[in-house]
Order: C-alpha cells, then structure tokens, then sequence
C-alpha cells in the first residue's frame, strides 16, 4: 500500500523515536492479567533499540478525560512491561520531565510518558499540544492501529510535526487488512455476526458492495429471517430493523453479492449453558423457543462457501458461544476457515469485539493468516471508514 513509510524507511540511529502504542491491558488486582497487547509492542521497540534508536512510548490507559487520575497511572504496566522487552524501562510522570530527563531516565533503554490522557489536549488533538509533544522527539511511530480511528495528539496530531512511519503492529495490520478488502483474492467471503444489526449496520451496508458472499449469523440473523416474514419466537431480534434488513438484502442484490442466512437452527427454551435444545428448519422455530446456534446444515453451507473462497473477512460469533452447546457452529466454521488457510488456500483475517476469543475458543486462531485485537478501528476499517491515524501517517 503506497503512501505511508515503515520503519525500514526510517534513519533511526541515535534519534529520539517517540512510539505511540497501545498497552491499555486489562487489570486483575492491580496485575496485568493479560500481556498480549504489550507483548505485540516489542518488535517495534526492539527494532528501534537495535537501530540506536531511543524509545519514549506514548499510551493512555483507561478514560481519565484530560485529568490526573492516579488508579489510571502506566505505572501498574511497568513490570510486564519490562519483562516483555527485557530492557528497564522508566515511567516519566509529567511532560516537564520528558523535556528535562533525569540522569536515571537518560541511563533507561526504554522511557515510558505518563497517561497521554490526564492531558486535555490529547483527545482535544490540541496542536500546540501535539508540538509540544512533538518537542520531545525527531521521528514519530504510530503502532497502535487499534487507537488510529481517533484523532488525537499522539494518534493523529503529531503526525503532522514529525518525519512519521507506521510500527510493525501497525504495518501488519494494515497489511493484513489491504489483503483483505483493499485489493483481495477473489472470491472473498465475509461473516458477520453477532447481537445486533443496529451496531454493524454500516459494516454490513459496505461489505455488500465489496464481497462475494456474506454469511449472517448469531442474533442478527434473527433480525433477518424476521425481515423475511420468517417467525423466530422469543429470540433476541430487532423488529424494528426489518426494513434495513430489507435494504441491505436488496443493495446486495444490486451488487451481486450473496446473503448466506441460517438453513437451519438450534433452539431452545433458555438461554443457559447446556440447555435441551433441537434442531429445526429456519423457517419452523416454535414460538416459545430462542434461536441460539446455526444448524449442520447451515454450517456445511457455510463451510462449502469458505471452499471455493481465496479471502475471509470474519467479524461476530455465528451463534451464542459463551454457552455450550450453541458454540457449535462458530467453533466449526472457524476450524473449517483455521484447516484451508493452514493449507494455503485461503487468506482469513478476523478482528473485533468477541471475534478474536470466539476464535481462541475454536483454538482457530492460530491458524487464521491475521486475527486483529484491534476492536473499534478494525470494525471502523470493515465500515470503509477512513481511519485518522492513518490517513496522517499517508499525509507526512
Ligand atoms: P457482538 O458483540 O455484536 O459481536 O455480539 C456478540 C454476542 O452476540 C455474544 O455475546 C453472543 O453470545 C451473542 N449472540 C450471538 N448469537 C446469538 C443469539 N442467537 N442469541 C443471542 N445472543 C447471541
């Protein structure tokens, strides 16, 4: 993809390297209980430090809104942190103090800046703000994709001060994404599901018009089938979206591009782990019943369509997953999906909300060609969005 520069493309020895990632982990008694956000940042750091670069890392933890809050402190992330990189790492708590290191901050391989949002002027993207910032390096690195649907200083605005590049996280995501939707192997398929069609309307209305096949599945298809006059019992379903239904069923259509709805479905009277359930044609679910899984004969349809695919976007769980048994269909495309890209033959990249752990728990992950942690950009990218992180990295 033409337009924005990678780290290969940067002189990055003896230079202050300011790297925008994104280490917002979750927390569990004040530990991070899950690293992988912050073990997905080190190719990029240990790129810099190996090149002679110096690393200051810009991140926001939590939603403090441009105030000091002290549980919102990086501090709690500087352990993981630095066994991740195997490198210390100092915390630099005030902007007063990035501008006039300490000897101990000078002597660190990497420095971390306090919370970028206990500054209003980072979701402002105030522009003296971002000089500011600016002020405290030469080159500036975005590697949080998962951050660049924002505009904000140290996402979008300090793009436009410095010589700027994408991270390795970032590059591989918008890599990956390119391959994807940008110019893909046809034919591309994309699932989508999911609890509700009034959160992925705009996904579903750009996908018809750039896809081969779309499968709904999960909640929203319930919503579908209702559009179609089909009864879905006391199923979660958004009668009041029928006629959006309708309309994107027609745009696909005009488009050529195939909806794939459920053949058949796995009901039941609750909505709980392992409760008596039966399979029934689509059209046949009792009226005191809950759809809360796509049938066998929805999954071989399913399977059959990612066949003959080159390309599989993959947004949304097929049906309720946390509860077993209704896990069965995601779990079983998704091995499908996880066997022929393993194979060669299918490029698959998946991304946001539950996707990335309905995917872990089809152990399917690991095999699909990119599974982005992403969240609201990569839906945001699946929109057609333009994305302002990096839209500014194309524009330096
Ligand atoms: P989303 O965050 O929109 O991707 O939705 C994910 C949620 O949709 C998961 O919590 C699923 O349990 C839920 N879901 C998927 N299918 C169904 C269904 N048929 N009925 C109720 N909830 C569902």
């Amino acid at each position: 993809m033409a337009g924005w520069k990678t780290l290969d493309q940067m002189e990055l020895a003896g230079k202050r390297v300011l790297i925008r990632v994104d280490i917002n982990v979750p927390l569990e008694n004040g530990r991070v209980s899950d690293a992988t956000r912050i073990e997905r940042i080190v190719p990029t750091v240990q790129d810099v430090l190996d090149r002679g670069g110096h690393p200051m890392l810009l991140a926001h933890f939590g939603r403090p809104k441009g105030k000091v809050v002290l549980d919102m402190s990086l501090r709690v992330v500087l352990p993981a942190l630095e066994q991740a990189l195997g490198r210390s790492v100092v915390l630099v708590e005030t902007l007063e103090g990035a501008e006039n290191l300490t000897d101990e901050a000078r002597a660190a391989d990497v420095l971390l800046l306090e919370n970028i949002r206990f500054h209003p002027g980072e979701e402002a993207n105030d522009p003296d703000f971002a000089a500011r910032l600016a002020g405290l390096g030469d080159i500036y690195c975005n590697d949080a994709f998962s951050a660049a649907h924002r505009a904000h200083a140290s996402t979008e605005g300090l793009a436009h001060h410095l010589p700027s590049c994408a991270g390795r996280l970032m590059q591989a995501e918008l890599e990956a994404l390119e391959r994807a939707l940008g110019t893909p192997q046809r034919p591309v398929v994309a699932v989508v599901g999911g609890a509700k069609v009034s959160t992925k309307l705009a996904l579903l209305s750009n996908l018809v018009t750039r896809v081969d096949r779309l499968v709904i599945g999960g909640g929203m298809a319930n919503t579908f089938l209702a559009a179609q006059g089909l009864g879905v019992g006391k199923s979660l379903c958004e009668h009041d979206m029928a006629e959006m239904a309708r309309t994107i069923m027609a745009q696909a259509g005009a488009a050529g591009c195939e909806i794939l709805l459920p053949a058949d479905i796995v009901v039941a009277r609750a909505f709980e782990m392992g409760a008596p359930h039966e399979v029934v044609p689509a059209h046949a679910c009792p009226d005191d019943a809950l759809i809360l899984d796509a049938g066998p004969a929805s999954i071989a349809r399913i399977c059959a369509a990612f066949d003959i695919a080159r390309t599989l976007i993959w947004n949304g769980p097929l049906g309720a997953f946390e509860i077993p048994p209704f896990d069965k269909a995601t779990r079983a495309t998704a091995a499908h999906a996880a066997a022929l890209s393993r194979a060669g033959q299918l490029i698959s990249v998946a991304g946001g909300g539950d996707t990335v752990s309905a995917l872990n728990q089809a152990g399917a992950a690991a095999d699909f060609t990119y599974v982005s942690t992403a969240g609201g950009a990569f839906l945001e990218w699946m929109e057609g969005k333009p994305l302002p992180g990096v839209a500014a990295l194309r524009g330096t």
